[in-house]
């Protein structure tokens, strides 16, 4: 935090106040971060760069910050790049005249294409000096890249790239050697990466929210010429990351914060609906007792764990004092009775052309004077017969897009567990006894479409054992036990916290927590299987070197019919070579015959956890002191593909390299890894 209280130098000097940011600044401040593993010095770098934003061109800051953490806006308005690596390669190769088989070749070579960009651009003879590439023209650039649609949409794609392209690194055309500092401040590098999905910067999301707190109070002080204390900076951090949490959106935020300051932001940025918050996640448990242990005298209840679909319900009655967001896409708001309601998925994807069905009904579980609110709740597949639920499988059935609601075969019911907003009011804070008092009494059930989440406050073991024999009699996956009174209680988005816990029925016996896993390789079948891919290679993710590690192969659980939709699938993503930030073996024998992009995640269950120097997963987490393995999956079996989940939000290697370790205590301390308890 030492330049924070000094005048500190600015990191790019040739910009002039009020012009629009000249995105070489960015780059360069990008160049020094790649240069370090430091997160102080990476802070440091970005929070610098930031005051001078702020300092200088202040209306840049909010597509800077976008830059900076790859995306072009909230995940809620759902615009994606959607671009593959060989739509790159032409761009790269027809913005620089070089034919396509010389860029695949390189792209062979350097293993990075972000690196090849920079080479091929050095390489060019510049006929006339193209205008200097701008933060925000980028942005613009990237946004109608990630925004053409119908005929020819994959040529405008290719044409808005090579824009890009053509016009990057105007001011410094000399010839770059790659090998060196990773490449240098090249825009072309930061353009192509962006463009992939990874800056491959070690720059954490949570790194930024913070450095931009620490630019924020600092320029404040600097406009009335003092230094902010400690006690100011850390303030200024807590408030922006509880706001972000409540109300992701820096579209909304950063706005508000240039105008009332940063230490006012909390009373102009609340939850609210509309703007969909990512959800409270809940820490596996393999036994009661580890329950009872957690909790340890505290008030818990115990609910269903449905297996169905996250639903984020947002709703505003017409005639309620506020309007859901204005900053919602307005595709996003259907109008539902008396008001106007959106459905938001675990990911902050709008669901509501998958669940019009749901919308429709839903104002006639609102009782009256209900005016607005934010539910959490569960969608699952309901039998409308037997008047039961249905497994996640029946669910997976339904169409993603475009439901008409007379086609709809399979009934979902909602099933709500929390209250976060009501009548005008973010209620996170309240317990969740007094959330679960106010949600029992804002609704009325209706059967086979809406109710209350099934729950029972008993404290004694034998009384959650009957409860959760239940849960699983009535088609549940388990239990979720919560912290019931205190501040504890209260609703933490975003956070995996101990504060809920799950008791799944499979953990039981086994090792825990399934794993949800990217697919990076595959292998041609044999026999039957030939004209479908017979096993692949997964990985976890490393999100502090923003690597996807390998964890196993995997060829079982897949029905003759299943490896063929993920073979139409994957076909679609299939690259020449693995990217650079694939973490895998080397060894020859050890090769998938076809590599993919980084796109989807399949749920996968294991027998055990072991060490094998063929994986690199939990590498860096220090589990092997050799330091030469990983850990692998032993047995592994596919459950389901996780559409809801992006390759980003897999399974951590943390999370493997913590599940390894438990269950080495576990070996080690009670013999087999079975549950003593069961
Ligand atoms: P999982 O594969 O277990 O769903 P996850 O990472 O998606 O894992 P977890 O935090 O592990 O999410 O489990 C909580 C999930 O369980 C929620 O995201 C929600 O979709 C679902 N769920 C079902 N019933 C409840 C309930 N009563 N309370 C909270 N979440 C519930």
């Amino acid at each position: 935090q030492t330049t924070l209280t000094t005048k500190a130098k600015d990191p790019y000097p040739d910009w002039k106040p009020g012009e629009p940011v000249p995105y070489a600044a960015l780059c360069k401040t990008f160049s020094l971060i790649e240069l370090t593993t430091k997160r102080l010095i990476i802070m440091e770098h970005c929070s610098l760069f930031l005051r001078q934003v702020l300092r200088l061109t202040p209306d840049d800051l909010l597509p800077t910050v976008l830059l900076m953490i790859n995306k072009l806006a909230p995940d809620y308005a759902g615009i994606e790049l959607g671009i593959g690596e060989s739509l790159i390669m032409k761009a790269i190769g027809e913005s620089t005249g070089r034919s396509l088989a010389v860029i695949k070749q390189d792209q062979k070579e350097i293993g990075d294409l972000g690196l090849v960009a920079v080479k091929s651009r050095s390489t060019q003879p510049t006929m006339f000096k193209p205008k200097a590439l701008t933060i925000r023209g980028v942005h613009n650039g990237l946004m109608g890249i990630a925004t053409v649609t119908g005929n020819g949409a994959q040529g405008r794609k290719v044409d808005g790239i090579k824009k890009l392209l053509s016009a990057a690194d105007a001011n410094s055309p000399g010839k770059v050697d790659i090998t060196k500092d990773k490449g240098g401040p090249s825009e072309a590098k930061y353009i192509v990466r962006f463009l992939e999905g990874k800056l491959r910067l070690g720059l954490a999301e949570r790194t930024i929210l913070v450095s931009l707190a620490q630019a924020m109070i600092a320029h404040e002080a600097y406009k009335k010429n003092t230094v902010p204390s400690t006690g100011d900076i850390e303030k200024a951090e807590s408030i922006l990351k509880t706001v972000y949490s409540e109300l992701p959106s820096y579209d909304v935020i950063i706005p508000a914060m240039v105008e009332h300051g940063i230490m006012n932001l909390r009373e102009h940025c609340k939850l609210r609906p509309g703007v969909p918050l990512k959800p409270m996640l809940a820490k596996p448990t393999k036994a009661i007792t580890e329950v009872l242990d957690r909790f340890d005298g505290q008030t818990f209840t115990c609910e269903y764990k449905y297996d169905g679909e996250r639903a984020q319900i947002h709703y505003v009655a017409k005639d309620a004092d506020e309007e859901l967001s204005q900053s919602l896409p307005s595709a996003a708001a259907t109008e539902v009775g008396r008001g106007v309601a959106a459905i938001f998925s675990r990911n902050s994807e709008e669901l509501s052309k998958k669940y019009p069905d749901v919308l429709a009904k839903l104002q006639s579980w609102v009782k009256e004077d209900t005016k607005s609110f934010v539910l959490d709740c569960e969608s699952v597949a309901w039998d409308v017969t037997e008047k039961k639920v249905l497994p996640f499988q029946q669910l997976m059935t339904r169409k993603k897009k475009d439901v008409k609601i007379e086609e709809v075969k399979v009934k979902v019911c909602v099933f709500a567990f929390d209250l976060l907003y009501l009548n005008g009011e973010a209620i996170v804070e309240k317990s969740l006894r007094e959330r679960r008092e106010l949600l029992h009494k804002s609704f009325n059930p209706v059967e086979g479409e809406f109710a209350f989440a099934t729950c029972m406050d008993g404290q004694e073991l034998d009384e959650i054992q009957t409860f959760l024999d239940l849960s699983v009699k009535a088609s549940c996956e388990g239990l979720m036990v919560k912290m019931l009174d205190g501040t504890e209680s209260g609703y933490e988005p975003s956070k995996r916290s101990r504060n809920w816990l799950k008791i799944k029925k499979d953990y039981l016996a086994g090792i825990g927590d399934s794993l949800d896993l990217v697919v990076l390789g595959a292998y041609h079948g044999k026999g039957k299987r030939t004209s479908v891919y017979g096993a692949f290679l997964l990985a976890c993710y490393n999100p502090v070197t923003e690597t996807y590690e390998t964890v196993c192969n995997i060829g079982t659980g897949f029905s003759e019919a299943v490896l063929e939709e993920l073979h139409t699938a994957l076909v679609e993503t299939v690259i020449d070579r693995p990217k650079p930030f694939y973490a895998h073996s080397t060894g020859g024998q050890h090769q998938p015959d076809v590599w993919f992009e980084p796109r989807f995640v399949w749920e996968v269950k294991t027998a055990d956890l072991t060490l094998s120097p063929r994986y690199k997963a939990g590498m860096k987490e220090g589990v092997d002191p050799a330091g030469d393995k990983g850990i692998s999956l032993r047995f592994p079996r596919f459950i389901k593909v996780r559409d809801d989940k992006k390759p980003d939000e897999a399974t951590t290697s943390r999370q493997v390299a913590e599940m390894y370790r438990k269950q080495e205590s576990v070996t080690k301390s009670k013999g087999p890894a079975a549950d003593d308890d069961f």
